[in-house]
């Protein structure tokens, strides 16, 4: 491999290309000179397959308010959200929808020729009395519409693109963040991005488990580049398990079908829903509905055969509302289940779906890490999207709320950062500078250990499915630690077979893999810290939620080897609910 170092200077760096990135880059690059680097084509980045739709109280066909949005958010979020970002978001998101319609993003539309709207989980009218409608949608493909404007925005406003390219390492001198070391996947090229601001916008990491609805990139990258950095996860064990993968393949059927009526049934033909959320049934949060869904399979009550499963029953809203609304959902029953959802119900169990915690940032989006007790802010560095927390989704994220977190959170740092930008010079590059990268790459690429990419990789979903999922307790998780340690040893005796520099994806893989195991091995350590139930992070034996002594963020830290659990308070007070300030558009 090379040790060949191409140089590039940016104003502003952008890491990812989903939504939070490119829209983080589409308004940075209005203001200063602007990249992206991604390891997949733009419009590849998971956030194409979001289906059901994102959240804002426009209030289009009925009555609907933010402080309503915002009372969901937190409740949702069981109270482990920052109260200052949620309440920025909800207020926010109206504002937002008409900045994407009027960049292009085609909504459906009402009869009036407003935008249409759609129930979904958790989200209710009145605090709580009844579920409302406020989902905006573009049928069952709404982040592959957003995706798509957002992307053409970038391009039109000039941001400069370097796709296919991944990022080995983040680099700092001294405090500050001063840019990215990244591999060229095309022709195995090594590249240095030396800017005044990076923003991270590496989105999630659900592919530590074994069912799960994400893309193959989700690896958690950019929180084991941040935290071989030396900057914490927040919330590292809080993942959200959503009710409806597909049975065996864990592609995601969205919650929307539950929005447009379907139901979720038990092997004996129960609306089992009615048991545990009589208000609002199966759009219960997501976490609720899951375990549920659980339980009902652990007690026998499960469809199919072996009883593993249970069914989401959509026929009875008839086929041309199912062919208008959820055409996406239709074919994916099809392909992966087999079954068409016009005659018959879909076969489905909870999957792994999104991180809710991330790298922790301030309500604008800027990093923040720990100094003598003290949260500040990390010069230079900001971050968005499924890799940040902000941390408005706490425990447990509400369903169409990440949509709006990746635009209202890339939005505020496009601008802060290219604020920062313009404020301050090129802090140098140290003398080191991508050394620990390049170290990481030769490992790997000359490797000849005994250990592939298959069985690590199997074991390591393996166990975090059945050690640290929907039902955790001591016992399993400390099995997974004993897995995860003995993986970190594996890995380190490790072989990649293909040679070459173009298109090595062995090596992506072995690098990936490298990172999921860290990423895997500080969620179990905080999943076995927190003992208490919150959210999605649910334990067999600590059934409470405990605010006495849990009420506060979890802010896991590694020095490469050893993982350290530490905590920070949750932010419980709203920016300020009257005089609302929007400090974050400086532009
Ligand atoms: C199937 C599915 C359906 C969903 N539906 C909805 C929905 O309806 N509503 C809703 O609100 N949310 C939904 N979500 C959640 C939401 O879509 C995601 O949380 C969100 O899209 C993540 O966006 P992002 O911009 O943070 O990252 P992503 O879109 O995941 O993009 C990550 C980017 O980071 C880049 N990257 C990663 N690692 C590296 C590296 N090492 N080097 C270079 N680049 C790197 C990738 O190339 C990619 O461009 C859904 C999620 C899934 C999986």
């Amino acid at each position: 491999m090379s040790i060949k170092i191409e140089n590039h200077k940016y104003d502003v760096l952008v890491v990812g290309a989903g939504g939070a990135g490119l829209n983080a880059a589409q308004v940075a690059s209005q203001h200063v000179k602007t990249a992206v680097i991604s390891e997949v084509y733009p419009t590849r980045s998971h956030t194409i397959s979001a289906q059901g739709g994102i959240a804002a109280a426009l209030g289009n066909l009925e009555p609907d308010n933010w402080h309503w949005h915002m009372f969901d958010t937190v409740k949702g979020s069981d109270y482990l959200c920052d109260q200052d970002s949620a309440e920025y978001m909800c207020r926010m998101a109206p504002e937002m929808i008409i900045a994407l319609e009027h960049l292009g993003l085609p909504f459906n539309r009402t009869a009036e020729g407003k935008i249409a709207q759609r129930p979904f989980g958790g989200h209710t009218a009145e605090y709580g009395k009844r579920p409302v409608k406020r989902a905006c949608y573009v049928a069952d493909r709404t982040g592959h519409a957003m995706l798509q404007t957002l992307y053409e925005k970038s391009v039109a406003q000039g941001t400069e693109f370097y796709s296919e390219f991944y990022a080995l390492e983040l680099i700092k001198n001294g405090d500050a963040v001063v840019g990215v070391l990244a591999l060229d996947l095309q022709n195995g090229g090594l590249h240095m991005f030396h800017a005044k601001a990076v923003i991270f916008a590496t989105g999630g990491n659900c592919r530590i488990y074994e069912t799960n609805s994400n893309a193959h990139i989700n690896t958690g990258d950019g929180l084991a580049l941040a935290m071989r950095a030396g900057f914490s996860w927040c919330d590292a064990e809080s993942f959200q398990f959503h009710p409806t993968g597909v049975y065996t393949a864990g592609n995601l059927i969205t919650e929307g079908v539950r929005g447009e009526g379907g139901i979720l049934l038990n092997g004996k033909g129960e609306r089992f829903m009615e048991k545990y959320a009589p208000t609002i049934k199966d759009l219960a949060p997501r976490d609720i509905v899951s375990r549920s869904m659980q339980k009902e399979i652990l007690d026998g009550n499960g469809a199919g055969p072996d009883k593993d499963h249970i069914l989401l029953k959509i026929d009875h809203i008839g086929k041309e509302a199912i062919l208008e609304k959820l055409p996406g959902i239709h074919e994916l029953s099809l392909v992966f289940a087999g079954v068409d959802c016009i005659k018959d119900p879909i076969p489905v169990v909870p999957t792994a779906h999104y991180q809710n915690g991330g790298i922790p940032t301030n309500y604008l989006g800027q990093v923040v890490t720990m100094k003598g007790g003290k949260e500040v802010d990390v010069p230079g560095f900001f971050a968005a999207g499924e890799c940040a927390a902000n941390s408005v989704h706490g425990a447990n994220r509400l369903g169409t709320n990440s949509l709006l977190d990746l635009v209202v959170f890339g939005r505020t740092t496009g601008e802060q950062a290219a604020q920062y930008a313009k404020e301050n010079g090129f802090t140098e590059l140290p003398e080191n500078a991508g050394s620990e990268g390049v170290a990481l790459l030769n490992k790997f690429a000359n490797g000849t250990g005994k250990n592939t990419f298959g069985p690590l990789y199997t074991k390591l979903t393996k166990t975090m499915q059945k050690n640290v999922g929907v039902f955790r307790t001591e016992e399993l998780m400390t099995t997974a630690r004993k897995d995860l340690i003995e993986l970190e040893s594996l890995i380190e005796d490790y072989t990649v077979a293909d040679k070459s520099s173009v298109y090595n994806l062995d090596l992506v893989e072995a690098l990936e893999l490298n990172n999921m195991i860290l990423v895997a091995r500080a969620a179990t350590e905080g999943a076995l810290a927190r003992k208490e139930s919150r959210g999605g992070h649910y334990r067999d034996d600590y059934p409470d939620r405990d605010d006495k002594n849990f009420l506060k963020h979890t802010d896991i830290t590694s020095n490469g080897k050893d993982i350290k659990v530490d905590y920070r308070a949750v932010r419980l007070k709203p920016l300020t609910v009257e005089s609302f300030e929007p400090k974050a558009r400086v532009y």
